[in-house]
């Protein structure tokens, strides 16, 4: 951990163009010639290394970026896919058969949710959804049939933080595997460092950050993301998540911008999320004194890169939420979307959309208001300026 530097090992890649180009050339072909079928043959068997075959199983440009992924998480290799549920549902479906069974966190994103919750059970794959907070439970939720711990390192959409050393230790002995998504905090945890044995990107996030993309990775050993791309039994090979060679070479220009841009988005947070608890707001933010796992996340975090982007403000109903949210929106402090790691700041009341395949009862369960407004916070180069602009708003429209 301690000379760990995700930074650097994404900076210290040097890929060349094939003109000399200062960035690798896109690979714009789905299929490759051979000059001897046996080479082809041999491909097929997974016995030749720097051939291509087919671009669902492999693409230069998608090594490229799955390479600088891999670097970026401390992982032996990686698979890109054209989604992060592209990523989750392939790692579920290869590790999870008939009659297994899945602890998961119940604060996690609302899709995952939903596939665990609706999809999987017709292939027998059963969940157990739990407080990722409360270790005991976890334990205690852990049947002979278990084979994964799954949770997100810092959960959409409460912010609530996993204790991924403690999680991995049970995770050992029970002989499972620890599969992290952490989409809401690239480069500031790192779960494989910590011993997680799958770490989960929804790319469409904070890495590839101008949100006009979406794509997702799979970080782990090289004999797991192998195993993915199996031809005859590899979950990202026969589902086809694949990422568009293009998509991949985009996505890695701005993975190059990363360590900057996550420094200003927690920069900014912190400073909203402080100013807001003085204004006596209901915040919830990890580099918050207040959050329940600030703690935590300190003794985790790769300290460089802050708390993350993300804020969650309770304006207890969803009326207030939505009438705040226009007026924010009108004002150009950001948009009314789902999503997050934008440059600009983008803000949704999570029960009803983010969160929406959680039932009401479930979501109230777990803490989830309907009031609660999830934001990501943008690059704005002068956030004092955004603030008092937040807070006119917020007097406006009687929440403050
Ligand atoms: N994981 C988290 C934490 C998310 O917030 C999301 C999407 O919002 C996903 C995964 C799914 O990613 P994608 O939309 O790229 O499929």
């Amino acid at each position: 951990m301690e000379n760990f530097n995700a930074a650097n090992n994404i900076q210290d890649l040097q890929y060349f163009g094939e003109f000399g180009g200062v960035n690798p050339s896109i690979s714009d072909s789905s299929t490759y010639t051979f000059l001897s079928a046996k080479t082809m043959f041999d491909t097929f068997e997974g016995n030749t290394d720097g051939c291509y075959l087919y671009s669902r199983h492999s693409s230069p440009s998608n090594l490229y970026l799955s390479e600088a992924l891999a670097k970026m998480e401390g992982t032996e290799s990686a698979n890109v896919t054209a989604s992060g549920m592209g990523a989750i549902t392939s790692v579920l479906m290869q590790l999870c058969k008939s009659g297994d069974h899945i602890v998961s966190s119940r604060t996690i994103y609302g899709g995952t949710y939903a596939f665990m919750k609706n999809f999987l059970p017709d292939y027998q794959i059963e969940t157990s959804f739990v407080d990722i907070t409360n270790l005991e439970k976890v334990e205690n939720a852990i049947n002979k049939n278990t084979k994964i711990i799954y949770c997100e390192s810092v959960s959409n959409p409460l912010l609530e933080v996993a204790d991924l050393r403690e999680l991995v230790k049970i995770a050992k002995k029970h002989n499972l595997k620890l599969i992290v998504d952490n989409t809401f905090s690239p480069l500031s945890i790192s779960p494989n460092v910590l011993g997680a044995d799958l770490t989960i990107h929804s790319l469409t996030k904070f890495i590839n950050g101008s949100s006009d993309a979406i794509g997702g990775v799979i970080c782990g050993n090289t004999d797991f993301i192998n195993d993915l791309k199996n031809v005859n039994n590899g979950a990202c090979m026969l589902l086809g998540p694949t990422m568009d060679s293009l998509r991949a070479s985009s996505i890695l220009k701005n993975l190059r911008t990363l360590h900057i841009r996550m420094i200003k988005h927690s920069e900014n947070a912190m400073f909203l999320a402080k100013k807001f608890e003085e204004d006596g707001l209901i915040v919830k933010y990890p580099g918050l004194k207040s959050h329940k796992q600030h703690e935590l996340f300190k003794s985790m975090m790769n300290a460089e890169y802050g708390f993350g982007g993300l804020l969650t403000l309770d304006v207890e109903t969803v009326e207030k939420a939505n009438e705040l949210m226009e007026l924010m929106q009108k004002e150009n402090l950001g948009y009314l979307a789902v999503s997050l790691g934008f440059y600009k700041t983008l803000f949704s009341c999570s029960g009803s959309s983010t969160s929406s395949e959680i039932p009401e009862g479930e979501q109230k369960e777990m803490g989830l208001s309907q009031g609660l407004i999830r934001m990501s916070i943008g690059l704005d180069h002068d956030i004092k300026r955004t603030y008092e602009k937040m807070k006119r708003c917020m007097e406006q429209v009687g929440v403050l």
